[in-house]
């Protein structure tokens, strides 16, 4: 009798308790304490890690069991994403991939998919093999077209339209809230990979999304040290769903690589901010630069979408933006000529990145081969331009 009072005191003893409601206060705030967590065992402000892979099963009580499943009432960083995104239910994924694999198991055989045709191209081509060989229909169609995706949409045989926000390398604006309707009306979910615009500018769910994907790879855990994605769902019966698939692939997000993703979660409101105005300026900066013919920046008063971008977006424009020289050659050259900005590829981390971006794509790109894509990261945005400036002259 004695032990198993001490297992159920230490049961309750690994529980991690949030006292701040999903964002009932400013995202700063929430993120940079971790929505007020303690740990209700010793009293740390910073959550514990818990390795153990089984559990004991107590009499009267309901099982903990395997850690495959997952944490029973959600892991705090599973938490932390349903006040961020403002959903039903969220869940951790080992990868932004493994996310969407899991989605994409949700669907009935010969289901119908509507996908962004300009998004990330090799997450295109993930999300293609993956539909076929699930038994999917998926057909490619530019998001900001409205009056194509409205032709695209079968009613009764559309299951989902797949968005990214913004759209790489482009950061082209889908309108969320005006596919949402499309969607409805034709009885088919809207997802949104708002990867590249994180909670911190936008919260689809409230322009009418139903589901949220993020490739916590990037701002999320903002560091480049580890890969990890979500999913939230603002419809929680998805939840159980979504977890008897994570659970039978084996793609939960093991402990260590939460902690981590934590760590980096905290400063995600003043990394966002900080990359984010130095993007604007160097947007700016290029845009009067005479080697340059186009930058694609939603932020610029003259971008083609600046106007719904103020809508969909809060607190600045994001932290990628890309743009065009004369030619290919040009392009590569500045690429190899940065010494700040490293040439590599990916997003979200501290250190800014350039790369060409056709060249990274490789064939079949629909990337304009002059195009140079930034990841703007948290360097003085001085040293930035000026790196660029050495670099293009
Ligand atoms: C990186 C990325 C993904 C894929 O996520 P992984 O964590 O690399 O599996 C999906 N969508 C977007 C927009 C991304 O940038």
């Amino acid at each position: 009798m004695q032990n198993r009072d001490n297992n159920v005191k230490d049961r309750q003893s690994t529980i991690l308790y949030v006292s701040m409601s999903p964002m009932d206060k400013n995202i700063d705030t929430f993120v940079a304490s971790l929505g007020g967590v303690t740990d209700s065992h010793t009293g740390g402000l910073v959550p514990a890690v818990h390795m153990g892979v089984t559990h004991v099963l107590i009499p009267g009580e309901a099982a903990i069991g395997y850690a495959r499943g997952g944490a029973v009432e959600g892991s705090l960083f599973e938490r932390m994403m349903v006040g961020l995104d403002g959903g039903a239910a969220a869940l951790g994924f080992v990868s932004g991939a493994s996310a969407a694999q899991a989605l994409l198991a949700t669907f009935a055989k010969g289901s119908h998919i509507v996908l962004e045709e300009r998004g990330y191209y090799e997450f295109r081509g993930i999300l293609m093999r993956a539909a076929e060989a699930r038994g999917l229909a998926v057909e490619t169609v530019d998001l900001c077209d409205t009056e194509a995706v409205a032709k695209a949409l079968r009613p009764g045989q559309t299951a989902l339209i797949w968005s990214e926000l913004p759209t790489n390398p482009e950061w082209r604006m889908p309108d969320i809230r005006r596919l949402s309707e499309l969607g409805r009306n034709a009885g088919t979910r809207l997802l949104v990979d708002a990867t590249a615009a994180t909670p911190y500018h936008c919260r689809p769910i409230e322009h009418g999304a139903d589901i949220v994907l993020h490739s916590a790879t990037k701002y999320l855990n903002g560091h480049g040290d580890l890969t990890a994605g979500a999913l939230v769902v603002a419809d929680p019966n998805l939840r159980e769903k979504l977890i008897a698939i994570r659970t039978e692939n084996g793609t939960v997000l093991s402990p260590m690589q939460e902690w981590l993703l934590l760590r980096g979660l905290r400063t995600l409101a003043v990394r966002m901010q900080r990359a984010s105005a130095s993007a604007m300026a160097i947007a700016e900066w290029l845009a009067a630069h005479q080697r340059v013919h186009t930058v694609h920046y939603p932020g610029l008063p003259g971008h083609p979408q600046f106007e719904l971008a103020s809508r969909q977006y809060g607190r600045g424009f994001g932290a990628m933006l890309s743009f065009r020289v004369s030619d290919s050659t040009c392009a590569a050259k500045i690429t190899n000529a940065t010494t700040v900005f490293r040439q590599s590829t990916s997003l979200g981390s501290t250190e800014s990145l350039i790369e060409h971006r056709a060249m990274t794509e490789g064939e079949g790109t629909l990337c304009p081969d002059d195009l140079i894509r930034l990841s703007i990261g948290l360097e003085d945005p001085r040293d930035l331009i000026e790196d660029l400036r050495r670099a293009m002259s």
